[in-house]
């Protein structure tokens, strides 16, 4: 069977009474030229385990199995175990887990089921909950590299530098555990039902160790959603109606002191500007 034929995986979720659910994100692939490309520009070999989140009918998952050393893909939706017992029965490395990854412990899960291969995350991810589990996976620091299909526009937030419209908190988030880069679009013909927008492969490679220095990781993603929550604001006006704790004029200080203008907007900041200003509060926090 041709997990990406169309006429196939219809005769095949006919006969399963498979009705798609537009609540669980499912976009199933049909053009072949996309699960191949995706294993492949992941790197994905006999010495990695791969984590797959949402394998639907399996065509990504089938491609993962074939250069992995082991595939562990978790979906939620029961209706498709009777679907993947057939489609993957060959998949001698396959491991299925039926659940919410939500709900999943990600660390315990790569610990458990990767021991001395090298863990990595390939996903086509449910649009509806992207942000939510690539908070999970990099959060976790389980995982070498993260692949996933996202909606253009999140993949191009996730990748965007300082001082464009697209830079943000997920920015900041993404990039200070990881190295993002976009692989490559995929249009919504690629899909069966078709999404309404461009998606993008997107590739993030887990740091060795955080960009700069930072006293307290609680802080400085604070400081960064607060320097974000009124984007039209000055800094200054974001961080102190948003982050409070002090009044204007000590929050002025704070940002004279780290040698920023505290006009400027949250979004010009770069990584190391914000490691700052939350370096410079934690000081305080302590003394
Ligand atoms: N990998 C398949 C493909 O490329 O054709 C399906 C991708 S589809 C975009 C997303 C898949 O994630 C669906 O199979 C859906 O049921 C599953 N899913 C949605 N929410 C999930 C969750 N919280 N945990 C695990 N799987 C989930």
């Amino acid at each position: 069977m041709d997990l990406c034929s169309l006429n196939d995986v219809r005769a095949l979720l006919t006969r399963h009474g498979f009705r798609f659910s537009k609540a669980k994100g499912q976009n199933f692939l049909i053009a072949p030229w996309v699960p191949q490309r995706i294993a492949r520009d992941a790197g994905v070999t006999k010495e990695c385990g791969v984590l797959e989140i949402g394998p639907g009918v399996g065509p990504l998952t089938k491609e993962l199995c074939a250069a992995a050393g082991k595939v562990v893909a978790v979906e939620i939706d029961e209706t498709l175990r009777p679907v993947l017992a057939e489609t993957m029965a060959d998949a001698e490395n396959l491991e299925l887990i039926f659940g919410d990854f939500l709900k999943m412990d990600a660390a315990a899960l790569a610990q458990e089921k990767f021991g001395g291969l090298r863990p990595m995350a390939c996903a086509n991810l449910p649009y509806y909950i992207t942000s939510p589990i690539l908070t999970k996976l990099l959060e976790s620091r389980a995982f070498q590299s993260v692949t996933v299909m996202v909606q253009k526009e999140v993949a191009l937030r996730i990748c965007a530098k300082p001082a464009t419209a697209d830079y943000g908190a997920f920015s900041v988030f993404c990039q200070y555990y990881t190295e993002p880069q976009v692989l490559f679009d995929v249009p919504p013909d690629c899909f069966v039902p078709q999404p309404k927008v461009t998606s993008a492969v997107v590739q993030l490679k887990t740091r060795a160790a955080p960009p700069c220095e930072i006293a307290d990781e609680t802080i400085f993603f604070r400081v960064v959603r607060a320097a974000f929550a009124q984007r039209r604001k000055t800094l200054l006006n974001s961080v102190s109606s948003a982050y409070g704790e002090k009044n204007k004029q000590e929050w002025e200080r704070v940002l004279l002191d780290c040698g920023i203008a505290p006009t400027v907007r949250g979004e010009t900041l770069s990584i190391s500007k914000f490691a700052a200003i939350a370096n410079r509060l934690a000081a305080e926090k302590r003394s």
